[in-house]
């Protein structure tokens, strides 16, 4: 079982189809095959995985009522 993680820091891939032209942004990456965008953050630190998409983090925290991580 081989995985992308021992990947460094500088190149990012998409947790859900291990594509790696993935549109870079500031602080996140958008896999244009899956139409979703992921925390740089959270790609650096979680396994691919446990990876939510910024509209699944975002619909988990709107359950809770804590919606300050995002602005
Ligand atoms: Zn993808």
């Amino acid at each position: 079982m081989k995985s992308f993680l021992n990947v460094s820091n500088k190149k990012f891939h998409c947790p859900r189809c291990g594509n790696i032209n993935i549109v870079e942004y500031d602080k996140s990456v958008e896999c244009p095959l899956c139409s979703k965008e992921f925390s740089k953050e959270d790609l650096e630190h979680l396994n691919d995985e446990d990876v939510l998409s910024l509209e699944e983090k975002k619909a988990f925290l709107d359950i809770f009522g804590d919606k300050d991580i995002y602005d």
